[in-house]
């Protein structure tokens, strides 16, 4: 087994007998490991009060090739993110940012960038507006999750074609000129390519403009504070994400049975 010093986010504890844990944690360049922390519920062990999730921990582990069970030497806590079990929204979101991270994840790839945007989800729940600004804040880790991935939708022009994809009036629609959508196709599309997408069997919608130029800007780093916009975009985002991953995350569950364009 070979000996590794990391960063590392726990994505997943898991008790193990009495006094022990199995952790599947996310480290920054070794990706996922899952690790046995022998004794971690004692108070004397090495590595007792280190291992909550949300905090930023550096690990000294023995490492196993593929899915196999590492062993946890020694831990430390480099930042503790006290207030995201605090509150139940922060909580959910957290959880959530750690459970797309489990899902994409690659043994054995350097993940720094993964981490990154992980680490950053946690550390803005954690303060003391995040409550409020989870979905802003989910919607920019998802769009960013997207593009790491190679999947960030076509949100300005015609993901079939390239060109110009104009958004129309929909009468008794609120919100604003909407463009054709589908998440089979890649995104937005423009009217010509949304037609014969239809005919070619995918599932075709339409979404508001404002809330496609909402994910671009998202992944630009903005953080939504408009309430309606930032769950729009978080749905829009999490949707997409899921259809491409070909699975519903746990928490991802509220957007299903889902009313999406596909
Ligand atoms: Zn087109």
């Amino acid at each position: 087994m070979n000996r590794h010093t990391e960063r590392a986010l726990i994505l997943q504890r898991v008790p193990y007998g009495e006094t022990s844990l199995v952790v599947r944690l996310l480290t920054q360049h070794e990706g996922p490991v899952r690790l046995l922390a022998r004794g971690a519920h004692r108070a004397k062990s090495a590595f007792a009060w280190t291992l909550d999730l949300f905090d930023e921990l550096q690990l000294t582990y023995r490492a196993r090739s593929g899915d196999g069970l590492g062993s946890l030497e020694k831990g430390t806590v480099l930042r503790r993110r006290p207030n995201i079990p605090k509150n139940l929204r922060a909580y959910r979101s957290a959880l959530c940012g750690l459970e797309l991270c489990d899902l994409v994840a690659r043994p054995g790839e350097n993940e720094a960038r993964l981490y990154k945007i992980l680490s950053e989800l946690l550390g803005a729940l954690d303060q003391p507006e995040g409550e409020s600004l989870e979905n802003g804040l989910l919607a920019r880790f998802e769009a960013q999750l997207l593009e790491d991935l190679g999947l960030f939708p076509a949100t300005e022009g015609c993901a079939e074609c390239g060109g110009k994809a104009p958004a129309y009036l929909k009468p008794r629609d609120e919100r604003g000129p909407h463009a054709p959508f589908s998440a089979a196709a890649g995104g937005r599309l423009c009217e010509a390519c949304a037609l014969a997408a239809k005919q070619a069997g995918r599932k075709v919608g339409t979404l508001p403009h404002s809330d496609l130029a909402g994910l671009h800007q998202a992944l630009g780093g903005e953080v939504h504070r408009d309430q309606e916009l930032a769950a729009a975009v978080h749905a829009i985002a999490a949707r997409f994400l899921d259809y491409h991953l070909g699975v519903l995350p746990r928490t991802h569950r509220q957007f299903a049975p889902s009313t999406a364009p596909r």
